[in-house]
């Protein structure tokens, strides 16, 4: 095999700033100079336009790297994510009164969750640029990926993991991470103070608020729903949305497709919170600027964020230039969308994976969403990496003829 024949190029030409369009070459820039404003990537449109879908070649994640910043096919790290099923689920969309549904279920990846689309680039970015060690401020999912990913590429990482994350979690953080540090408050009380460190260069941020690299490997869910469908896109995403991360780069990748005119259509974005932490869905809903809201626990711990600052802002900007829609849902909604999901197609997602679910419950109640659609709900953590009590331990002493009995008895029609 010639060398490279097979490892395909990234198109990426630059860093451009989100508020004023100065471009940046593409190194270890987390802010415009110009206007502090955040970055994106840029790409050689005409190029990839050219090339077509068929540009895309190999499996998982970096199947997509002609789309993604990471230059040298040596610093693209994998643990096998990506290529998560999509799941027609005609059971629960009967329920819900839906008349096309599928679930996007993300607890496939590695370490659980849809942090395992982030890590690889960001971690593949910290060798890109000569980091020896990443560093993150975590609720727990981007903790354990971060530390899974900087593992396998030989890095040292630093994770700041909150008190109350779960024990599964913390748990795998302990194994695989160089250096673990708890920290008391929720992720709003930390990310201030450790932001302000990143610009010292002791680490490579594995943020979510302001690296653009980190930022980029998510919008693959949007390139994998719509290849999965023979390149379409459905009519309506839900997504999860805590910093906001997930939710830019996916409808960044629809509109992205749509650009390349590789979809006809990008769908309609619906920006999913947990009621308890809820900062954008209620601009959204007042007409507001965005506020940070002082938050408690809620079981959907990856989207404990009161203050999603810029990207909060940019979610915003999104759904109300795109005719958006934002929603939210209580802690006992999703742990009933989390039963519901397990007993009609036998998913098992956690709280902060399912919380979507919920909301997508609660907007059709609302008639906020048509049930007409073909709606597609992010699913972005497994359930086995919730901690819980036992239902029960109480168990049966069995012979021969109680065993029978008892099937008999459960089971005769
Ligand atoms: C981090 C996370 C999200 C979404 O967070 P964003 O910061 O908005 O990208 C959603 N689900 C899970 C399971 C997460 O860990
Ligand atoms: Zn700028």
């Amino acid at each position: 095999m010639t060398p490279g024949a097979m490892t395909p190029e990234s198109f990426a030409t630059a860093l451009r700033c989100v508020e004023c369009g100065r471009e940046h070459p593409l190194g270890y820039v987390l802010e415009c100079t110009a206007c502090r404003g955040l970055l994106e990537l840029a790409y050689d449109w005409e190029a990839l336009r050219r090339a077509g879908p068929r540009v895309f070649t190999g499996g998982g994640l970096w199947r997509y790297a002609p789309v993604l910043p990471i230059a040298d096919p040596a610093h693209r790290v994998t643990l096998g994510e990506g290529q998560s099923p999509l799941l027609d689920c005609p059971a629960l969309g009967r329920r819900l009164g839906v008349r096309r549904l599928q679930v996007k279920f993300e607890g496939s990846n590695p370490t659980g969750t849809v942090k395992d689309r982030s890590s690889p680039t960001a971690v593949a970015a910290a060798l890109q640029f000569g980091f020896r060690a990443t560093s993150v401020v975590s609720s727990g999912n981007a903790g354990s990926s971060i530390a899974a990913y900087s593992a396998r590429a030989g890095l040292r990482s630093l994770i700041f993991a909150y008190e109350r994350t779960s024990a599964p979690k913390l748990l795998h953080m302990t194994a695989a991470a160089t250096d673990l540090v708890l920290y008391q408050g929720v992720y709003d009380d930390l990310i201030t103070l450790w932001d302000r460190l990143v610009e010292e260069r002791l680490f490579f941020d594995c943020g979510a608020s302001r690296n653009a690299y980190k930022h980029e490997g998510k919008k693959t869910l949007a390139y994998e729903i719509a290849e999965q469908s023979g390149w379409r896109a459905p009519d309506v995403v839900v997504a999860p949305a805590a910093v906001g991360e997930t939710f830019i780069a996916t409808h960044r990748g629809f509109v992205e497709l749509e650009r390349l005119g590789w979809i006809a259509r990008r769908p309609l974005m619906v920006a999913a919170q947990a009621a308890r932490a809820n900062p954008i869905t209620r601009a959204w809903r007042s007409r507001r600027p965005l506020e940070a809201v002082k938050i408690g626990y809620t079981v959907a711990e990856g989207l404990a964020a009161g203050n999603p600052g810029r990207k909060g802002e940019w979610v915003l900007r999104i759904l109300n230039e795109s005719g958006g829609v934002a929603g939210e849902a209580e802690d006992e909604e999703i742990l009933e969308a989390q039963t519901l999901l397990a007993r009609t197609e036998g998913i098992w997602a956690g709280p902060t994976g399912v919380a979507a679910l919920a909301v997508l419950r609660r907007l059709l109640a609302e008639k906020a969403v048509d049930p007409d659609a073909a709606i597609c709900v992010i699913l972005s953590e497994t359930g086995l990496k919730t901690e819980a009590r036992a239902p029960t331990r109480r168990a049966t002493a069995f012979d021969a003829a109680s065993l029978r009995r008892l099937v008999e008895a459960t089971l005769r029609p």
